[in-house]
């Protein structure tokens, strides 16, 4: 398949990876709009929000477990930070691989579109 995150996830293109357990990967964004930002995914392939069903949900749980700890590590736990996941064509999804940015470092804009 012809994914990019797939790629990054199978080490064929390589990312400044920040945190890797079995199921997720979690690296630098190329492009950061904030200090902070990383992008969260899940090493098999889910092209979006729209496919999480009852049979690969738990991987979700498992993200937000990783993120606990990338805050953590990254420093910005206490001084927050934003979790978000573009969806479709309204929503700006670029990539078509599920995946979550964690951005902080800074004092993020009150609006969210
Ligand atoms: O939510 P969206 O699909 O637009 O986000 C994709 C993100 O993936 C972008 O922030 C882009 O900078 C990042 N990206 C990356 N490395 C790549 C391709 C895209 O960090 N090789």
């Amino acid at each position: 398949m012809d994914c990019i995150f797939c790629k990054i996830a199978n080490k064929e293109i390589p990312s400044q990876v920040v945190f890797e357990n079995k199921n997720i990967l979690a690296f630098k964004d190329l492009n950061p709009q904030a200090p902070v930002h990383i992008l969260v995914i899940p090493k098999n392939h889910i092209p979006s929000i729209n496919e999480i069903n009852s049979k690969n949900s738990s991987i979700v749980a498992e993200i937000f477990q990783a993120i606990n700890q990338i805050v953590e590590q990254e420093n910005i736990k206490e001084s927050g930070y934003r979790v978000i996941s573009n969806c479709g064509e309204d929503g700006c999804q670029s990539v078509q691989h599920l995946h979550f940015h964690i951005l902080g470092g800074k004092k993020l804009s009150e609006t969210l579109s």
